[in-house]
């Protein structure tokens, strides 16, 4: 038993739903996790709490790691997204996005087996420089690079691809266009690159490789690239492995992790009882591994693999006509359980000074090659 404090975000729209099945896998683990709720987004407003309440800083602050449901930023309002502000809060500058294959799922190509790697935290979702005129002829928004910041998201690509037996990383920009900005991103590729003999290096502008990637997807493996272009081009990604349920994501900084589905809250299919759980299962396997509970996480995986292989009992979005809560009881009989519980996520005191929640720098382990 780890006793590992973990914060959990339900998010918004289909976030509880989500956020339910996928607890109750964890706790079929028995991996010794605690979960302690937290609110952030539309579920904190609607209690007349900050979008962020800082007990929800404070949490996350003294958690092992933190999982975390979709939130939605309504489009084109004075909102600050709390994605992009989390993310900026606890420094988490790496953005990892697997498209991993699970057969089974309907797809256009099988085999496919990409890691993006997005910076998260400067360009374009800095926030800097938001300035509409008066008249609302005008509006402007400033990208922000830095040196600093190209440097450790590389060196985050290239070390992830060295230490998980990737052979190639391809790195995407469009400094023939935004040469100050891209420019600076693939000059310090260059730089970084070349600590990397090892592996081998690909340089693409980013219209091309998303028409690559549509192309002849097998030809990519490790992607690295700017906080915008890595948000498309991870959609892209996991709409060749079968669709937005299928694909986790970690942020990750030096002391923090917070892992997420890619996806939104998913207004359209709230409370109907059919979004997929498995993107955001994928990125609690991914936690997992971030704990170093591997053991749990290589189960989790299988689970679902198997579950989805079978394809009996599959939502939706993958071609079939289960519930989430139907999809969940298959997951857990296969792990051996009985059923989902009709759980809610429990909110539990903030536990302060718990295991590894500061200070320490842990890997993310994902599945090589
Ligand atoms: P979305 O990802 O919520 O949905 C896009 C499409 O994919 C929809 O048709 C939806 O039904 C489907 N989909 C998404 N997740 C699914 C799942 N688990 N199972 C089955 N189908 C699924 O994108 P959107 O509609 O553009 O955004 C909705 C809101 O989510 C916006 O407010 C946006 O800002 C927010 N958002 C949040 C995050 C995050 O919290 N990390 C990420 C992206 C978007």
């Amino acid at each position: 038993m780890s006793g590992l404090s973990i914060t959990v975000i339900p998010g918004d729209g289909i976030g509880e739903e989500i956020t339910r099945a996928v607890l109750s896998v964890l706790e079929s683990l028995d991996c010794g996790l605690i979960f302690e709720e937290a609110l952030a987004g539309g579920a904190a407003l609607a209690r007349g709490l900050d979008l962020i309440p800082e007990a929800t800083l404070h949490r996350i602050e003294n958690s092992a790691a933190t999982l975390k449901g979709p939130i939605t930023t309504p489009i084109g309002q004075g909102f600050t997204s709390v994605n992009v502000s989390l993310r900026q809060h606890f420094n988490l500058y790496a953005n990892v996005r697997p498209a991993l294959s699970i057969p089974g799922a309907t797809t256009r190509y099988s085999n496919i087996d990409i890691i993006v790697v997005r910076e998260n935290m400067e360009g374009l979702y800095s926030g800097v420089g938001h300035v509409v005129s008066e008249d609302g002829e005008r509006a402007e928004l400033r990208s922000v690079v830095t040196r600093t910041g190209c440097k450790r998201i590389l060196h985050h690509a290239f070390t992830l691809a060295r230490r998980l037996g990737r052979r190639k990383v391809t790195v995407v920009h469009k400094a023939n266009i935004m040469r100050s900005t891209s420019g600076l991103f693939l000059a310090v590729s260059r730089e970084v690159a070349s600590q990397y003999p090892d592996i081998e290096t690909q340089e693409m502008i980013v219209d091309n490789c998303a028409m690559q990637l549509v192309m002849n997807p097998h030809r990519f493996d490790v992607i690295v690239t700017t906080n915008l272009f890595g948000d498309v081009l991870s959609d892209l990604c996991a709409g060749l492995v079968g669709g937005l349920g299928l694909a986790p994501g970690a942020n990750i900084g030096e002391h923090r992790g917070i892992f997420e589905a890619v996806h939104g809250s998913a207004p359209d299919i709230a409370g109907k009882n059919i979004a997929n759980p498995t993107a955001l299962l994928l990125a609690a396997a991914m936690m997992l591994d971030y704990l170093h509970l591997t053991e749990p996480a290589t189960r989790l995986r299988q689970a679902v693999r198997h579950v989805i292989g079978e394809g009996k009992t599959v939502t939706p979005d993958l071609g079939g006509d289960s519930t989430t809560q139907e999809y969940t009881d298959a997951l857990l009989n296969e792990l051996g359980h009985e059923r989902c519980l009709d759980r809610k996520v429990p909110a539990a005191a903030v536990k302060p000074g718990s295991p590894r929640s500061k200070g320490q720098k842990q890997d993310l382990q994902l599945p090589s090659r």
